[in-house]
This record gives C-alpha cells, structure tokens and sequence, in this order.
C-alpha cells in the first residue's frame, strides 16, 4: 500500500472535478487532495478509487462519493480545533479527511469489523482521531458531548434527538433523512430546543440501523 504518483494525478483531477461542482473551500479541497482514498477501499476497487462515486467497502456498506463528503464538510462549516461527533466511521475516509482539517474527531461506527478496520487503516497513516468507538450512534457520545459539530454519514428516518441534546449552542448537525430517497438537512442549535433547519436537496445513504453488531 504506497502512494504513487499516478495517485497524486488521479486526486488532483478529482479536485479538479469537486471544484467543478461547486466546492469552494480550498482547506477542505486540499484535504481530498491529500488524503490516499484507495487506502479506505478493498484492492479490487483501487483503480476506482479516485472517481467521484461511491463504492462498496466490507459488510454490505460503502465509501461515500468524494462530493458527497466534501459537500457534508463544506456545509457543516468546520473550524480548526472544533470537537466533531462523527456517526457512520465506515471505510474511515470522512474521518480522515476532518482530521486533515485538525479537528478533534470522534467517530461512532455500528459494526464491529468496520470500526477494527479504519482504525487500523487511520493509524497506518498516522491521522489521530481522539476516540473511535464500536456503538450504537443514536445514542451518540454522552461521556464527550457536547460537540460544536455532528455528522451523520448514513440515513436516518428521523433525527435522533439524543444527537440534537448533544450538540452545543450555536452547534451545527448535517445529516440525510428519508427512507429511499435522503433529504440532506443542516440543523443549527439556536436555543436549547431552538433549532434551524435547512434542506440542501436529495442524496442517497445506507441506512442508520440500531444496535451495535
Ligand atoms: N463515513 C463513511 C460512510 C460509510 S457508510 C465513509 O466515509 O466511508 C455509513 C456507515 O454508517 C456504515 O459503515 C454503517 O455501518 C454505519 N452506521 C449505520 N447505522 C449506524 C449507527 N446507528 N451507528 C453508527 N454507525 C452506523
């Protein structure tokens, strides 16, 4: 598993193609540059690593397409040294790539395979969450809360009110609700239970499941 230049081409041009669909923000482009995304998938998907698609990761799951999470990133507005809560660790991409940006990243994943997996893969690229935990992320990270940002990577029917109480005043959640087809919603914490919610159209997740397995 080593980074070659043909990567580092690849990537550029997939850069290239997120700005093309309206990505702006340059610390957020230069992290999809320098994350190695083929590290986060299985090898029989290492020449599609840099497409602009989504792809099938261990256990029925995928690897979000690269505009989806620079598009999550971008809205949820994440600031160096923001503490974020993110749901979904999956492949650990989303992950690595809010480390890039210096956040103090927490990642919640479901099944258990996955959670060892990206953990093992972060590591070997020495990008340090400061927890990755084997849960359930309904129930979100009480022992850590509250958090100044919540990114939800998988699609939830409704929005789990035990994410909304642990984010800060002034704390700002994305997350894709809907059962076939997502609306992406952005909520801000206005008051205790003040909340602003906008809808940035319609994408396509798994499903948020209960229950850790
Ligand atoms: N952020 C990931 C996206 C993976 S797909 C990436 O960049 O690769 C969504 C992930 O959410 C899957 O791994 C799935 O197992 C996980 N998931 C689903 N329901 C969950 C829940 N209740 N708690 C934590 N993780 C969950």
């Amino acid at each position: 598993m080593i980074d070659l230049p043909k990567h580092k081409g690849q990537r550029k041009k997939l850069v290239e193609k997120l700005f093309s669909k309206g990505i702006r923000n340059k610390r957020i482009l230069n992290a999809i540059y320098s994350i190695p995304r083929h590290f986060f998938m299985e090898s029989d998907f290492d020449n599609y690593a840099y497409e602009d698609k989504a792809f099938p990761i261990s256990a029925s799951q995928t690897i979000s397409q690269p505009y989806t999470v620079a598009f999550q990133t971008e809205k949820l507005d994440v600031k160096e040294g923001e503490k974020v809560l993110e749901i979904g660790t999956g492949s650990g991409y989303q992950t690595a790539i809010l480390i890039h940006l210096k956040c103090e990243v927490y990642s919640v994943e479901r099944i258990f395979e996955l959670s060892r997996k990206s953990k093992k893969i972060l590591s070997k690229l020495n990008l340090n969450a400061r927890k990755l935990v084997w849960s359930d992320g309904y129930l979100g990270l009480k022992d850590f809360a509250p958090f100044d940002k919540i990114i939800v990577t998988a699609a939830s029917k409704e929005i789990p009110p035990e994410l909304l109480n642990q984010l800060k005043i002034n704390g700002k959640m994305i997350i894709p609700v809907g059962e076939i087809n997502q609306t992406m919603i952005l909520i801000e914490k206005k008051g205790l239970n003040d909340f602003k919610k906008t809808d940035l159209g319609l994408f396509k997740f798994v499903p948020m499941l209960k229950n850790k397995v």
